[in-house]
């Protein structure tokens, strides 16, 4: 059996395009009902990631990836103190390599994840890093809404042309 924790995403918080929530759960299911209670039922609840651990040193690195991100694209993340600003933050990257054991994370049979990929990373990154970061813009099944123009797309696509580069951001 394979441990998975999960990574999701929520959006339509208070029916703002911009305010986004990212967090971690092992029960996907309770975890949106929780999340029903506390902002109503107009929010739309993705998972955005599995990681193959319940190892708070596994999945951390994802979930601040992960809020890093959407901050970087123009969201306005509910997160409190992860992935910028508050006491527990710290860069992925120092995350990353804090976190050794995702070097030798268990991988699922069949995963398709392209190793080559890993040379698109920043040269600053250790390899681990690299490969982790080019497997997540790789994710194409991601649709995102740019709160600008309303513009609808896969993710990766998305944060090249809207959120911060959008033309009709004002
Ligand atoms: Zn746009």
């Amino acid at each position: 059996m394979i441990n998975i924790t999960y990574i999701y995403l929520i959006t339509g918080i208070n029916n703002s395009p911009y305010k986004v929530y990212i967090g971690k759960t092992k029960t996907p299911k309770l975890r949106k009902n929780h999340h029903v209670q506390k902002y109503g039922h107009d929010i739309e609840y993705s998972i955005i990631d599995e990681i193959y651990s319940l190892e708070r040193c596994d999945w951390e690195p994802l979930e601040s990836y992960w809020i890093e991100q959407f901050k970087s694209w123009g969201f306005e993340t509910m997160n409190k103190n992860k992935g910028g600003g508050g006491p527990e933050y710290k860069s992925l990257e120092s995350k990353i390599k804090q976190s050794n054991s995702l070097v030798g994370r268990p991988k699922p049979p069949n995963h398709g994840y392209n190793v080559s990929l890993a040379n698109k990373g920043k040269p600053k990154h250790s390899e681990e890093s690299k490969r982790i970061i080019a497997m997540k813009n790789s994710h194409p099944q991601i649709i995102v809404e740019c709160p600008h123009c309303n513009k609808k797309g896969g993710i990766t696509a998305m944060k090249h042309w809207h959120f911060k580069n959008c033309k009709q951001r004002q």
